[in-house]
This record gives structure tokens, sequence and C-alpha cells, in this order.
């Protein structure tokens, strides 16, 4: 008997929809990219429940015939090829003809569509890729198409759907990424009836300040300087930011032919450009545009895919390089530079120091030693936690070991003797039975106050400040959704924020152990680096939370200590669980032991 058949249509195309859309954002995605296919000036998006319930396009395009509305469910059923031939000259965002097939594999999908030379539209609903209504409508031209109910059909893609918050983010994310390559199209973006975005039809500059600016800030576009660049195997345009004015929170997007691509070597060409511009973890913001013609790229994307394969990779991170440091050189304050030498080029800069300091300031009269103690950590630590001490990771310096002695090094609480001072600005130096210890104060403090923010958040006790004057912090949309999931975390440590306009949120009060710092950069840093990290469980952002500000309330490395300041960080240190490495996994304590010294003699 034979065994093979054919799927039937509605399991092939729930299989296809696995790979076309994984999440809501992918269906916005593929939604909005054949609104622009079909010509539109006008696109409005409307969301409801960060599309689990609703994901609804509304176009001004070119509209369907009757027969068209059918086809375009169909697998493979696309407009936009006829022949293998042109996917070599590829102008569309879609050719595979999969996306509206996937979409009403898994969903409920009604769609209204009218052609500018028909009388009446068209209104066709299918659910789970069944047409339950086929009838002629009268709608406005263009094609107005609701998803409802994504994955009503499939339990098991809709369990892996994040949090609201996280699934809007990502939609925003995908919004950004094409709302960037097409300004001349207005775009609106609400979401559970309330507007998020707003895009005129504007030039590529203000679009990038409507998404990214801040009207009671400095514009946006100021801190950037143009970059054009025309050979004849690309055309590269854009925008990089100005050394002086690069934030804690980078920008990066680059664009191929209308596309939103990743592309880590290129990113490598920006860095390279920047050397010895930027603060260590500083990274820079961009929009850079590549116009290439479509045979010099992989064409074959597959949808879901960012990253895309070029034909003369080298090349063009050559002129991409030269591109980014010519602008650089004459908008800022790198002298005269050679670009006939690219590749090789060594910037000459003023001085070693970054152009642009780190936003957080840093208080030197700040002394964190004689802030309250807290209950939590006048516990004994348990045996087990001294094991841990003996059992760290190597070290990341290998001439250097670990301690690992046999007795623990100090009893909590005892005097510390072997305590001889600081050394380099940076390390807490402590004789042992075993050899030299050296703890570095700054990754010390970071655990210590890591540790205390955690059970402060478990436990709502932060100790608040209030500001005698409230600051107001304006944010991003995306970035609005995130303050939202972390309130609860940020006001059990001592925040007091309050929601004060879509975009805005006031400070009024801050954790006591910042009050020293100014509460805005202290708060960006956060979310940027909670949206870097990529938190998604409410564990993994009270995590983040609490390293970041850990991290900015830290004392910094170049600070000079008293010994008695020296005695509370040991102390406090060594009574912690784990005290080994931060919790980002740095090493905090490293011992030269006792024979390692004497070989040396
Ligand atoms: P693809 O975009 O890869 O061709 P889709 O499944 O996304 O495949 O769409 C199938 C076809 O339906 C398209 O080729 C296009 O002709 C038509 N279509 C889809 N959405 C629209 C729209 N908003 N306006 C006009 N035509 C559309
Ligand atoms: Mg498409």
């Amino acid at each position: 008997m034979d065994i093979i058949h054919l799927l039937p249509d509605s399991v092939a195309n729930q299989i296809a929809a696995g790979e076309v859309i994984q999440r809501p954002a992918s269906c916005l995605k593929e939604l909005v990219e054949n609104s622009l296919d079909a010509g539109a000036s006008r696109i409005q998006v409307i969301v409801r429940d960060a599309g689990r319930t609703l994901l609804q396009v509304i176009d001004n395009g070119s509209g369907m015939s009757e027969t068209d509305a059918r086809m375009a469910f169909e697998r493979h059923a696309t407009s936009k090829i006829t022949q293998a031939q042109d996917l070599f000259s590829l102008r569309t965002m879609g050719f595979r003809g999969e996306a509206l097939a996937s979409i009403c594999a898994v969903a409920q999908v009604e769609m209204q569509t009218r052609r500018a030379e028909d009388e009446v539209g068209n209104l066709l609903e299918i659910h789970g890729s069944n047409v339950v209504r086929s009838e002629s409508c009268s709608c406005p031209v263009g094609t107005n198409i609701k998803v409802s109910n994504l994955f009503f059909n499939v339990p098991v893609r809709r369990k892996f759907l994040k949090t609201d918050q996280t699934e809007l983010r990502n939609l925003l994310t995908e919004f950004y990424h094409i709302v960037l390559v097409y300004p001349k199209v207005g775009f609106t973006f609400v979401h559970n009836d309330e507007i998020i975005l707003e895009l005129p039809a504007q030039s590529e500059k203000q679009r990038i300040e409507t998404i990214f600016g801040n009207p009671t800030r400095n514009s946006y576009t100021s801190g950037l300087v143009e970059i054009k660049t025309e050979t004849e195997l690309v055309n590269i345009h854009g925008f990089v930011v100005k050394p002086e004015s690069v934030t804690r929170k980078a920008e990066q997007y680059f664009f191929v032919n209308g596309r939103y691509m990743r592309h880590p070597y290129f990113l490598k060409a920006v860095q390279t450009a920047y050397t010895g511009m930027l603060a260590n973890d500083y990274q820079p913001s961009f929009f850079i545009y590549f116009d290439i013609n479509p045979e010099a790229i992989d064409v074959n994307i597959h949808p879901t895919k960012t990253e895309i394969k070029f034909a003369d990779e080298q090349t063009i991170f050559q002129i991409l390089m030269a591109s980014v440091r010519e602008a650089l050189g004459k908008f800022t304050l790198v002298p005269q530079i050679d670009f006939d030498t690219q590749g090789s080029i060594d910037i000459p800069l003023p001085s070693s120091q970054p152009a642009h300091l780190p936003q957080v300031s840093i208080d030197p009269n700040y002394n964190p030693f004689h802030s309250r103690s807290n209950s939590a950590f006048t516990t004994r630590p348990t045996s087990q936690s001294w094991e841990q001490l003996y059992n760290q990771p190597e070290p990341l310096i290998p001439a250097e070991k670990s301690y690992a002695g046999d007795k623990p090094l100090l009893t909590p609480d005892e005097d510390i003797s072997g305590l001889l001072g600081q050394y380099g600005g940076k390390y807490i130096l402590l004789s042992t039975e075993d050899g030299l210890l050296m703890i570095n104060q700054h990754r010390a403090h970071v655990a210590i106050l890591y540790a205390q923010m955690l059970s402060m958040q478990a436990c709502a006790q932060g100790v608040m400040q209030q500001l005698l004057f409230p600051e107001v912090i304006e944010l991003q949309p995306d970035e609005m959704v995130l303050i939202e999931n972390m309130l609860s975390d940020l006001r059990a440590i001592g925040f007091d924020l309050e929601q004060l306009s879509p975009n805005s949120y006031s400070i009024q009060g801050v954790p006591s152990q910042l009050a020293t710092k100014s509460p805005i950069p202290v708060l960006q840093q956060v979310l940027s680096k909670v949206r870097e990290r990529g938190a998604d469980t409410q564990t993994e952002w009270r995590k983040e939370i609490a390293l970041s500000l850990a991290e900015t309330a830290a004392i910094p490395n170049g600070h000079s200590l008293t010994e008695e300041e020296m005695r509370d960080i040991v102390q406090k240190l060594f009574k912690l669980d784990s005290y080994s490495r931060t919790p980002d996994g740095k090493v905090i304590a490293s011992c030269i032991t006792n024979d390692e010294i004497s070989k040396r003699f």
C-alpha cells in the first residue's frame, strides 16, 4: 500500500505558519509590508492586547479584485514574481506568497478590499483556512485586514507568547524597522485605543526625530551627522551619532534596499570608525541605508531572518568605515584624517579621554558606608557559603589563583587584622595565611548593594528620599511599556514614580542609596540596561533593576578609601552568599598564593 499522501492545505499551511508567523510582531510585519507593496501612502495599525486578540492594518493602497482577494490567501499565490529570474531584480518586500496563507491558517481573518476602478469592494472572512463569508461590500479604496485571535487553533504557539508588554515591545521594534525606511508614508499605531505613534509623511531625518526625539530636550537629530557615499558597488547614506552626543542608549539600524537587516560585520566597520572616540562600553547610534543592486545580495531571504549576505562584504566594509570616518572627521573634534589610507588610519585624538563622559555623575563626597545597616545582612554565613568561596571558578587572569585555602580567611565580624590597604585606587589588599588577597572595591560594593536591593524588592522595604524638586522623565513608547512592567519593583526599592502623560513620568523620590545622583540618567540607564539584556520575566527584571542600580550606586574604582571603609566592605562582602563573583560573573577577589610569591624570589 502506498503510504505517502499530500497533507491537506490547512495542515500544510499551519506548518508553514510556524515558520513565517511566530508571534504577533511577525504577523504585523507581513501585513504592513503587503500594504507598502500595494503602494499605500497611509497605513494605520490597530492592535489589541499586544496583538493576541486583534491586529488590524488599514491601507489606501491598490486594493484587490474579487478573484485576487480569494487567491491572496492561497499558498504560493503572489502578484510579485512570476518566474525564478524575477528573484534577482526584486524590489518588493514580499514575494513568497506565503504570508496571508499562513496567517489565515492560525487566526480568524476578515478582509475588506477595493480597487479604485471597482464600484464595490469585497469582503472575505476566513477562519483557520476555511472561507466562512465572501460577499460584496462598500468600503474605501485600499485594503483593511483584521486578524483576530492569533493562534486560536495552535495552543502551543499561544503558550509561547511572552507577556503583553514584551509582545508589544516586539511589535514596536518591528514597526520601527519598517517606518524608518518609509518616511514618505504616513503611519499610525494604536494600542488598546491609545495612539502610541503618529507619523506624518516626512523626511528621513524628521522621521528619526519623531520616533527618537523628545520635544522637551534638544533635538535628537542635531546630535547626528549625515553620511553619504556613492560608489559603483553600493550607495550608502544615513546618519551617525556625533561622538559628543553619544548616550547610554544606542539605536543601531542598518537597512538594505528598504529592508531592515542585522549585520555584525558591518557593525564592526562602524565601531572601528569610532575607535578611540567613545568611552569603554558606549556604542554609537546610527541609521545607515544601503542601496545596492539586488543581484549583489542574497535575495532568497527567509521572511523571519534579518541577516543578509552581500557579495562583496570586505569592500563594503571598507567603504562604510571610510564613509563614517569622513563624516566624523568633518563634523567633530577629530583633526585631519587621510582618507586615502583607509583601513589603517589611526585617528589622532586630543586626549585619551572619551569624547563623551558617562551621564551618571559620581559624587566624590558620597559615602556609601554610612548607610543604615540592613537586618538581612547581619546573619552569619553558613558553612556552605564558605565552601562557595573555595569552589569558585578559575579567575580570568591565569597568573593569579582564586583564593582556595584550607580555612576561611576571616571570620565575619572579626577584626580584619590582615588588612594591608588600598592599591592602585582600585583594590583592597589583605594578607591571609595562603597569600595575598586582592579585592576589587567597585565589584565588591556592587555585589553588596545588589544583595541589598534584591532583599528590599522582596520585602518592599526600600528607603525613599523625597526629591525637593520632582523631575520629569520623557520616554519613548517602548520605554513606557518597559517602565510599566518594572513599576512595582522600582517602587519597592524606593522610587516614587507617577505617570504624567502618555510619554512621561514624574520622579518624586529615589532610593536613599541613590540620593546623590541625578535621577533621570539613573533611570535611563536602568531602562537601557534592562532593554539591552532583554529581561522578560518578573524575576529577571528584578535582577536587572537591582544590578543596574547597584552598578550605578557602587563606589567607583579610583575612589580612595579609609581604613574603616575598607573593613566595612570586606566584612559585608564576606557575609554574602556569593561573593567570589559579581551577579554578572565578574571576579571580585583573587589571591596570589604564598607559593607563587616565593617562586618569584
Ligand atoms: P507576498 O506578499 O509574498 O506576495 P502574501 O501572502 O503576503 O504574499 O500576499 C499575497 C498577495 O496578496 C500579494 O502578492 C498581493 O498581490 C496581495 N495582497 C496582500 N495584501 C495586500 C494589500 N494590503 N493590498 C493589495 N494587495 C495585497
Ligand atoms: Mg506579503
